[in-house]
């Protein structure tokens, strides 16, 4: 069982489902030489895979190209099913900065072989969340600036305007088709810019003006 803190609360979240978008950035999906889906591109990864600031990045001994996606986390605060984008409101706690890891060789490998991308998205420590920032807080989800710095350098630096499906388009899609429980995540998509890192390095991801997290990685 995984718990995210709320922010300037000592309250925290049970982590449910965490579903993932991909694509969702026409920049990011040109630089993997993908085409821009038609519907939201939804994979999930394990609450198990979750790692809160600080904690380590922990590069499995099964790949050898591990890659930083910084994304806009969206926590959900009300279970439903078939919630309409106009409802999508309703339903959503707050946001937080996350980092989808990715073992970019073995997720390749998959996508030539039209099997499944669990293994590269979905392994332990795959899921490096910051805090929530509750809704209230945040005018406009779709006006905010996340980043992604490797050893201080930075390496994305993307706007959520960018967003192919918007927040409240995602929330439609994915309850459409699954539940989408309260302690339910959504991470949204990467922008461009995602690249490697290695055992040694510091990968930061940052919800300018917000919050950030800041993770060693080591080898298995
Ligand atoms: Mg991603």
């Amino acid at each position: 069982m995984r718990k995210i803190k709320i922010s300037e609360s000592t309250e925290e979240i049970v982590v449910g489902n965490i579903f993932c978008i991909g694509r969702n950035y026409a920049e990011h999906a040109k630089e993997m030489q993908s085409d821009v889906p038609v519907n939201p591109m939804i994979f999930l990864k394990p609450s198990s895979s979750i790692i809160s600031d600080g904690d380590k990045i922990i590069f499995p001994k099964i790949s050898k190209l591990l890659h930083h996606e910084v994304e806009l986390v969206v926590a959900i605060g009300k279970t439903a099913k078939h919630i309409p984008a106009n409802q999508a409101k309703n339903h959503i706690l707050g946001y937080a900065v996350g980092l989808d890891m990715t073992l970019r060789d073995l997720q390749n490998e998959a996508k030539k072989q039209g099997a499944p991308w669990t293994v590269a998205k979905g392994f332990t420590t795959s899921a490096p969340v910051s805090e929530i920032i509750l809704a209230e807080k945040i005018k406009n989800p779709h006006d905010l600036t996340i980043t992604c710095k490797v050893n201080g350098v930075i390496r994305q630096n993307g706007s959520t305007s960018e967003m192919i499906f918007k927040i409240d388009k995602l929330i439609e899609y994915i309850s459409s088709i699954f539940t989408l429980e309260a302690g339910d995540l959504i991470f949204t998509g990467t922008p461009a810019g995602v690249g490697e890192v290695k055992p040694g390095d510091i990968v930061e991801a940052e919800l300018i003006g917000y919050t950030k997290i800041s993770h060693p990685v080591i080898a298995a």
